[in-house]
């Protein structure tokens, strides 16, 4: 009769539930370790791959040979060495085998094609092998069904691995800890149900006896081998931790590193606003391009280009908008530089160009006019259309002075050309280098001047009626008489007051003492109108009405006898902003002068608009006018022109009687030129206004004041009567 199957069903509780244990703890720490050998790091990889599979295959034999010793076996047993030496290298191998599929993407795809079957082909070899370690006697008697069951449950235990494996992969502990014990007891389970069939498989007959009572045994040992590999199973999954911390850690460092990195990177080589380079690079470049230059005997130029009246437009229309014409300009300078050209941004509107290439001067002298053409087509910004000029000073190299000095020779240049005017380019000068120091000394020293009250004062000039010779008024000037240089010119200080911010104080000086002087000459019984010159910047201040009438009322000065002289160019800058303080000054009754007609781009339809009262020809109209036909012609329309708008019409700088005689029979309005005197200290005038010809500090020529010669108005008379109003021109 069939044999009697022997193997109870009694199992020894405690060791069965530590089998248990042992199962679904292996499962976790292998899930662990399947997020490990997929590490970026690939030598730790491979360390967790050789060292997870032994460790793997370490907690499911010691799961499989706990669950044997689970059994009561109605027999003295031991277990053979090398069969179970055998079956825990299988549980190593099934336990490598299901790590290594765990990296394969490919692989688990299709787990249940081959990576399933290898590892149910493994833990079944596992198993079986384990109890051939149990040599008896007769032999086994095989319940096939039990066999089939266990097949299946190993093919499942295999299925379920790889199909778990996929959902650990990211290092977000919080979202998968839970799954990760779940799968874990899950899989467990499943492969303690496998080796519950493995067992089940298995019948012996009875009077069954052991022959490998020489081998292993003694629950002593198995209860070693447990704790042992709870004790390996816990370390490698402490470390499996720690190295998970780490590499998140490492990973996330080194990502941050990249950023910013990257981020340094940008903010030190590009300008944050236009997306040049900004003067780190700029200054890179350059030695990189003077390296070359040098080895190759080759040339090359730097152009620094400053944009002209970028301040107003950006105080008037705002930064934004600066911003944005900014950019445009940074986007025509950058179609202008070829490539291997540098075009960068080293300061608010300071733009620089390296060219390289060898280029000689001309070929520099080409490159600039390109700019300044591509800057002076007008630039559409937020739906208005503005025009701009630029200085440009350039440099070559090796012409122009060694590396360190290029940029700030390049700046200097560029200075001389604003300083002419600006819209030009200019090459460097030995002169201008020394210009740029001594107009930082200057702008020290004035400040001092105007802190301390000293060395600064006003000279009057004089404008002459055209038809009568009577004095109209004075035009105010300022001068500074320096401690050490003696006297500078207000075209040298005014430029730098303007630039280093000092103008606006100085500009009130000005109106204050003008004030002052008018009403002690009103305490003389004297009515003098004076002129007073504005800068451009004065223009932006809004308070300057304020500011003006503040002075009118402190002196008890009449307003009439106030005109103030801008110049068209300032007044052009921003024709709005213009438009509106000219509107608030004449409210208070001062008048407004249109200065230096001629040399700016004034539209008629805009002067027109102007509360402007009265018109001056520029100097250089004047000087011509004997010499040059066309002079005269441009000086007659603007008078007529003056005239049709009811404006009066002055002529400044004139210094001869022919200028004098033609300006007269034009119909010019007022003179006004050392012709008849030059700008003179308020007392000097005084003197020279009762006719004290000694007191006259200068007289053009010598028969200036002789008989026939220029007018020569009575001034006691018309300095002592109320000064009258300009007669109409017929
Ligand atoms: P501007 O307003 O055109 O002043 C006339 C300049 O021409 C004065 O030079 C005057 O001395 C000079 N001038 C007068 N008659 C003749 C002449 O017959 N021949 C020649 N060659 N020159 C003549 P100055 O005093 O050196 O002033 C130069 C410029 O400085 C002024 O030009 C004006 O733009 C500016 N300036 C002077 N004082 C002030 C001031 O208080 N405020 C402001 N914002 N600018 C001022
Ligand atoms: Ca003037
Ligand atoms: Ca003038």
């Amino acid at each position: 009769m069939a044999a009697t199957p022997l193997l109870s069903p009694l199992y020894d509780p405690v060791t069965t539930v530590l089998s248990v244990v042992l199962a679904v703890y292996t499962a976790y720490v292998a899930l662990d370790m399947a997020k490990r050998v997929r590490s970026a790091d690939s030598v730790l990889a491979r360390g967790w791959m050789v060292g997870g599979g032994f460790i793997m295959g370490l907690g499911i034999w010691s799961m499989h040979f706990e669950g044997m010793v689970a059994h009561e076996w109605p027999f003295a047993v031991a277990y053979d060495g090398l069969w179970s030496g055998l079956s825990f290298v299988l549980a190593i191998a099934s336990g490598s085998w299901a790590l290594w599929v765990s990296k394969q993407d490919a692989w688990l795809r299709r787990a249940w094609l081959i990576p399933a079957p290898g590892m149910a082909a493994g833990l079944l070899a596992m198993h079986y092998a384990g109890m051939m370690a149990l040599k008896v006697s007769p032999g086994i008697t095989w319940q096939w069904p039990w066999v089939a069951a266990s097949v299946g449950l190993a093919y499942a235990t295999g299925l379920l691995t790889f199909l778990v494996t996929p959902w650990f992969r990211g290092e977000r502990r919080a979202l998968y800890g839970g799954r990760q014990a779940g799968a874990s007891v899950l899989l467990g389970l499943v492969l303690f149900a496998m080796h519950f069939a493995g067992m089940k498989a298995i019948s012996y007959p009875a009077g069954t006896v052991c022959l490998s009572l020489d081998g292993l045994g003694g629950h002593s040992l198995t209860v070693l081998i447990a704790l042992a590999s709870v004790l390996v199973l816990t370390s490698t999954w402490v470390t499996s931790r720690l190295d998970a911390r780490h590499q998140k850690r490492a990973a996330h460092l080194s990502q941050s590193l990249q950023r910013a990195d990257a981020q340094l990177q940008r903010v030190a080589q590009v300008d944050g606003l236009t997306g040049l380079a900004n003067r780190l690079v700029l200054e890179d470049h350059l030695t990189r391009a003077i390296h070359r230059a040098e080895e190759h005997h080759r040339r090359i130029a730097l152009l620094y280009i400053d944009l002209d009246g970028f301040k107003p437009i950006n105080d008037s229309f705002g930064h934004h908008f600066g911003d944005n014409l900014l950019r445009s300009v940074a986007q025509r300078l950058q179609e202008v530089g070829r490539k291997g050209d540098t075009v960068a941004r080293i300061g608010g509107d300071e733009f620089v160009v390296l060219i390289n290439g060898n280029p000689d001067a001309s070929s520099a002298a080409l490159v600039a006019s390109r700019v300044k053409e591509a800057l002076h087509r007008p630039f559409e910004v937020e739906g208005r259309e503005v025009t701009l000029s630029c200085s440009i000073g350039a440099v070559l190299y090796p012409d122009h002075g060694p590396k360190g000095k290029l940029i700030a020779r390049a700046d200097a240049a560029m200075t001389a050309a604003k300083h002419s005017g600006g819209n030009m380019h200019c090459f460097y000068e030995e002169r201008m280098e020394h210009d740029v120091q001594r107009s930082v000394e200057l702008q020290r020293d004035l400040r001092r001047a105007m802190e301390d009250r000293d060395g600064l004062s006003l000279h009057y000039q004089p404008k002459i009626d055209g038809r009568t010779g009577q004095v109209m008024g004075v035009e105010a000037l300022l001068r500074w008489q320096h401690p050490e240089r003696g006297s500078i010119s207000p075209t040298e200080f005014i430029p730098i007051a303007e630039r280093f911010g000092l103008i606006g104080r100085l500009g009130q000086w000005v109106i204050d003492e003008s004030c002052r002087q008018i009403q002690q000459w009103m305490q003389m019984g004297l009515r003098m109108r004076v002129a007073i010159n504005l800068s451009v910047h004065q223009l932006r201040q809004a308070d300057l009405p304020d500011q003006v009438q503040a002075a009118l009322q402190r002196y008890e000065v009449p307003p009439e006898l106030i005109t103030f002289e801008v110049t068209e160019s300032a007044a052009m800058e921003d024709p709005q902003a213009s438009l509106r303080i000219f509107d608030r000054l004449s409210q208070i009754h001062v008048s407004l002068s249109i200065d230096d007609f001629g040399t700016g781009y004034s539209s008629l339809s805009y002067l027109r608009k102007l509360p402007a009262r009265q018109l001056k020809i520029d100097r250089s109209f004047v000087q011509d006018l004997d010499r040059e036909d066309d002079a005269r012609s441009i000086v007659m329309a603007v008078i007529k022109l003056a005239h049709a708008l009811g404006l009066e019409v002055v002529a400044e700088g004139v210094e001869t009687q022919a200028q004098q005689d033609i300006l007269r029979e034009l119909g010019c309005d007022q003179l006004q030129g050392f012709l008849y005197a030059k700008p003179m200290a308020a007392d000097t005038l005084q003197q020279w206004a009762l006719g004290d010809d000694d007191a006259r500090p200068h007289d053009v020529d010598a028969d200036g004041g002789g008989e026939g010669g220029a007018i020569r108005p009575d001034f006691r008379d018309s300095l002592f009567t109320p000064d009258e109003p300009p007669r109409p021109q017929p």
